[in-house]
């Protein structure tokens, strides 16, 4: 199993990282915007799980998320959005 992790913190994607290692999964790449996990994602196929940061610079989680999702060679894969934000209405809501 191949798993892309999303996120702008180094931190969180350490964490991430350690975590998905216990599991004795260890084909783990990452990527710190969407715009470049979109590049990632494409040099890196197959990619079975992407855990997604909603909020990013440059590209953010959503956008990546619809970029991904309307391309027929990516249906496959699943993803699981990610946030430290706690609030249960927020900005996120568009
Ligand atoms: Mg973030």
């Amino acid at each position: 199993m191949k798993i892309l992790l999303v996120d702008d913190s180094t931190t969180m994607r350490r964490i991430q990282r350690n975590q998905i290692e216990t599991l004795g999964i260890k084909d783990i790449i990452e990527a710190g915007d969407g715009r470049e996990a979109l590049t990632v994602l494409k040099d890196n196929m197959p990619i079975d799980v992407i855990l997604l940061d909603w909020n990013m610079p440059v590209m953010d989680g959503f956008t990546f998320l619809k970029e991904v999702r309307a391309q027929e060679s990516y249906k496959n894969i699943k993803i699981v959005m990610c946030t430290s934000e706690s609030e249960k209405r927020g900005s996120w809501r568009r």
